[in-house]
């Protein structure tokens, strides 16, 4: 009955996702409609400008499209024995590269002897991506982000944590809320996606931030579907 009730969750879930992103690909649709329209209207010297619009808001749709996919496929996905430092460090050359090009750095602090666990590498990249992605994004040029790990013995913590603008009380409440964004080129569908990873590993996702000072990440898995501990309670809305 648990499972037919999930079932039904997800379906409506789906369903009402559905819905929003028909509206959430409208708006780029919109804009580039406007601009296409202009740059026909326009001088040539401020079709530039409106070119890099349009390519901007197309790309938008394209990742609205890609993230709403990832979450809404309801794979059963194939688990194996796995360490996450191994998996960290098949994803380290494109998040080096990421914060290099934002003139940022990422500082490692890996426990020792971390236990196996049951995971989804590519399940697991993305999740590590889109934190640490949100990670940078919150943050200027000198940044720094942080990745930990914390060996738990009978699991392990994966801690993203960034020295950048925090997150507000207001903020907080929604941050899980499917297309809730703060940015331009959002797609808010990233937490969302992560939240959903870290189900299907039996893991935890908690918030820690302040204003102004920084954000911390904290993913807790548990070996052997172990129960989370209470100080790592899912944060959502
Ligand atoms: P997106 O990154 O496309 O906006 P996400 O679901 O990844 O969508 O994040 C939703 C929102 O949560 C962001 O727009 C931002 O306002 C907030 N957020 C997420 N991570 C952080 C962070 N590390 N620091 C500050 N704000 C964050
Ligand atoms: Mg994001």
């Amino acid at each position: 009955l648990r499972d037919e009730i999930g079932k039904m969750e997800r379906l409506s879930l789906v369903g009402q996702m559905a819905a929003s992103i028909t509206h959430e690909i409208r708006n780029p649709m919109a804009v580039i409609r406007g601009f296409v329209q202009l740059m026909r209207e326009r001088s040539p010297e401020s079709q530039q400008e409106y070119f890099r619009i349009v390519m901007d808001e197309l790309d938008r749709a394209n990742a609205i499209i890609n993230d709403f996919l990832s979450l809404a496929q309801n794979r059963i996905i194939a688990k194996e024995s796995c360490s996450l430092h191994v998996i960290m460090n098949e994803l380290m050359p494109l998040l080096w590269a990421d914060a290099n090009l934002r003139g940022q750095s990422i500082e490692l602090d890996l426990a020792d002897d971390i236990p196996m666990l049951e995971m989804n590498d590519k399940e697991i990249k993305q999740l590590i991506l889109n934190l640490a992605r949100n990670g940078m994004e919150a943050m200027g040029d000198k940044g720094v982000l942080h990745l930990r790990t914390v060996n738990l013995g009978n699991g392990l913590q994966l801690r993203v944590e960034d020295e950048g603008i925090g997150i507000s009380k207001e903020k907080m409440d929604r941050l899980f809320e499917p297309f809730f964004t703060t940015k331009t080129r959002g797609t808010g569908l990233g937490l969302p996606l992560c939240l959903s990873i870290a189900e299907r590993h039996n893991g935890r996702i908690e918030v820690q931030s302040e204003e102004g000072k920084g954000t911390a990440f904290i993913v807790t898995f548990m070996k052997n579907g172990g129960a989370v501990p209470l100080a790592a309670a899912v944060r959502r809305a």
